[in-house]
């Protein structure tokens, strides 16, 4: 066996797993339908892309249920969102590029969106310092949650590496056609049943 130095493309693997175990774990109701990680331009790279160029992917949820504005959902969302970067950065990477930008600005909404859906009694109701304690607390139960299920992080993360890179018609919405690792929403809930 020889030693496989991390690259872009090991660190995407774990920034996706993160958003995916986080979402198992925590998401009342939902299903993963797919995770995919690619290189290159977004889904239109050649087949054999730089492993060490920018990669990036998605782990795409359904829910069985409307989501209603139901506050632990939007926090929910918000642990979701940051462990793809704490996934990332705890396998030793070191998390840029555009899909952090975008988890980012996601992270910054659905706070906006879960501070709106709370109750707060007035006391409570100063936007700054409730949305900063509602960050603070995401991320930490996010740490705590990849830090119980490293091995499904890391089953995932297998799974997406061992996978071939081939061109797909991927679920999630906007993203099309294109060349990516890929596993099924059925093979990544297995894998996490297996090791939760
Ligand atoms: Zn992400």
């Amino acid at each position: 066996m020889t030693a496989v130095l991390p690259d872009q493309r090991h660190f995407a693997a774990f920034h996706e797993a993160g958003h995916a175990v986080l979402g198992y774990f925590t998401y009342p109701r939902a299903r993963i339908r797919e995770v995919f990680i690619a290189g290159g331009p977004p889904l239109s790279g050649s087949p054999l892309p730089d492993p060490n160029g920018e990669w990036r992917g998605r782990a795409e949820f359904s829910f069985d249920v409307p989501r209603n504005g139901d506050p632990l959902l939007a926090f929910a969302d918000m642990m979701q969102t940051v462990a793809g970067e704490m996934a990332e950065r705890n396998a030793g990477g070191c998390p840029s590029g555009t899909e952090l930008q975008n988890d980012q600005a996601e992270f910054a909404d659905q706070t906006q969106a879960a501070v709106g859906s709370l109750y707060l009694p007035p006391s409570l109701a100063n936007y700054r310092a409730s949305s900063q304690t509602l960050e603070d607390a995401a991320r930490h139960l996010a740490v705590q949650v990849l830090i119980a299920y490293p091995r499904a992080v890391q089953a995932i993360v297998d799974a997406l590496l061992g996978a071939p890179y081939r061109r797909w018609r991927v679920l999630s919405p906007g993203y099309g056609t294109g060349y990516c690792h890929r596993i099924t929403g059925r093979v990544a809930m297995d894998l996490m049943r297996s090791y939760s």
